[in-house]
């Protein structure tokens, strides 16, 4: 994040090639790797309405399909219609009495709090229980719908059969009870199976759907009718509700509102979850929760001189340390190797295997491999961006102090670095430095496209502390990650000096 509303300034480059800014990506502790939306699997975790918050078993929510059958959206805003009551006279059916006094009866429509919507309006009649009265509007094509996915149902069925029948066939030579003509095991089989498969998927078979050129004559005052645009549906309204597609206002009924999930994020490398909500509605907090920014040293530009073709211009960054671990921060250029790098007690540099760290430890949660769904790993792509400024590296590195929340409050006095370069670091507080570097535009013509904003690339080499438990590395180790980073820095100064 560089600034709250522009928070794409500064992006950070992920192994897949994509650039997205911190607030948008993962941090794998068992890859080591930044990880982004297309390199974790989404998977489902559970249904919820967001209105009365019920959440019901998936195989429930499938029959219910995947709509909560006490809330309902206002069909013209969307908004969540709330539920009025009312009081009516009845008058007494016990007629015993001597006199038929009139009895009040509680009634209940529905309303729209935001755009004034009503049941009544619409011609509903009232109810006279709150909830589970209220019927949704049929599709006038729910039996063909059936019909179809019946069909599909049993031709399901029958490929699954024909498959298991190409099994068991593959194996026949090999049965003892050849002769017979039938096994045990396939009179058993038999029993199971669909009677007459052929002949009854012909006579299930739907009415197939015909092409037809007639059509419907359009009135003769379609062109000369005044419209009143307040009695017709807009396309959000018809496609709200795709199978009827009203066109008049009036004719809007209530939709059931849908159930909303929450979803966990698995790393498709390594198969470990990234990212788990707390399975209950009502809690926003996360069992798993590894965001960049929790693990990742944070940057956002703090000011750009203008920038002129070929001259060089300041540029303040500011690095903050979310974790609770100080961390060395080295800035490298572009084409630095980003393998994670650790320095042995020798002090000698290695580089980290990457299967090695994959094999870490295997997460509790994870499922077994026959019922998680195949993942698909994408081919990692060249980060398609045009670098149009030299950035000036600096040759030394500077420290940055563990998270402390409590040290915000602390006298800003005594916070310096006494061994900071202070050409480099300018200020300092906490777990933040803010650092000072300088930017060249390239004066290369012909790399640079008119307009376009300036962009400076370069390498964060930072220090990480894995305290993942591994069989090799019982104590927590010690790490130096890289990751590149890409900062927008505006226009072009057009003048001439
Ligand atoms: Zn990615
Ligand atoms: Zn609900
Ligand atoms: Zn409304
Ligand atoms: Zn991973």
């Amino acid at each position: 994040m560089a600034y709250l509303f522009q928070i794409d300034c500064v992006r950070y480059a992920c192994s897949c090639g994509s650039l997205k800014s911190i607030a948008k990506i993962y941090f794998c502790r068992h890859c080591l790797s930044i990880r982004c939306g297309y390199c974790v699997c989404h998977e489902v975790d559970s249904y919820y309405c967001s209105n009365c918050l019920e959440n019901p078993p998936a195989s429930e929510v499938r029959l219910k399909k995947y709509k909560c059958s006490n809330c309902f959206d206002c069909p013209c805003c969307f908004e969540t219609l709330s539920i009025r009551s009312g009081q009516v006279l009845v008058k007494s059916l016990h007629t015993t009495q001597e006199e038929s006094k009139p009895v009040t009866k509680k009634i209940y429509y529905l309303s729209c709090t935001l755009c004034r919507w009503s049941s009544r309006d619409a011609g509903i009649p009232d109810q006279t229980v709150a909830t589970g009265s209220w019927r949704e509007q049929e599709s006038p094509n729910t039996y063909r719908i059936t019909a179809l996915i019946n069909f599909y149902k049993i031709l399901g069925s029958i490929e699954k059969q024909q498959k298991e029948r190409k099994k068991f066939q593959s194996k026949r030579i090999f049965l003892q009870f050849e002769k017979f003509g039938i096994t045990s095991t396939m009179a058993r089989k038999r029993v199971g199976q669909l009677p007459l498969l052929q002949s009854n998927t012909q006579s299930d078979q739907p009415q197939p759907s015909e092409a037809s050129e007639e059509i419907e004559e359009l009135s003769q005052d379609i062109f000369t009718k005044s419209i009143d645009i307040t009695k017709i549906t807009t396309l959000d309204q018809r496609l709200q509700h795709p199978e009827l597609q009203v066109e008049n206002i009036n004719e809007l009924r209530p939709q059931r509102k849908q159930f909303i999930v929450k979803r966990s994020q698995r790393c498709r490398f390594c198969e470990h979850t990234v990212s788990k909500p707390d399975y209950c509605p009502t809690s926003t907090k996360f069992k798993i929760q590894l965001a960049a920014f929790y693990h990742v040293p944070e940057l956002r530009i703090v000011a750009c001189e203008p920038l002129r073709l070929g001259y060089s211009s300041e540029l303040l960054l500011k690095f903050c340390n979310p974790t609770q671990h100080q961390t060395q921060i080295i800035l490298l250029s572009m084409d630095t190797p980003m393998m994670p790098t650790t320095t042995t007690l020798q002090g000698i540099k290695e580089e980290i295997n990457r299967e090695n760290v994959q094999m870490g430890c295997d997460s509790p949660n994870l499922l077994p491999s026959a019922v998680r769904q195949a993942i698909v790993v994408e081919e990692g792509r060249q980060v398609n961006i045009v670098i149009n400024a030299e950035v000036i590296l600096p040759s030394s590195s500077f420290i940055l102090p563990p998270r402390d929340d409590a040290a915000e409050y602390d006298d800003p006095s005594d916070s310096q670095n006494s061994q900071d370069d202070p050409k480099l670091v300018v200020w300092r507080k906490g777990n933040k430095a803010i650092i000072r570097l300088d930017v060249i535009p390239y004066v290369d013509k012909d790399k640079m496209v008119k307009d376009e904003p300036i962009v400076v690339g370069l390498a964060m080499q930072y220090g990480y502390i894995n305290t993942i438990a591994t069989l090799e590395h019982k104590a927590p180790q010690k790490l130096d990650l890289k990751v590149k980073l890409f900062l927008t820095l505006g226009n072009l100064v057009h003048n001439i000096l």
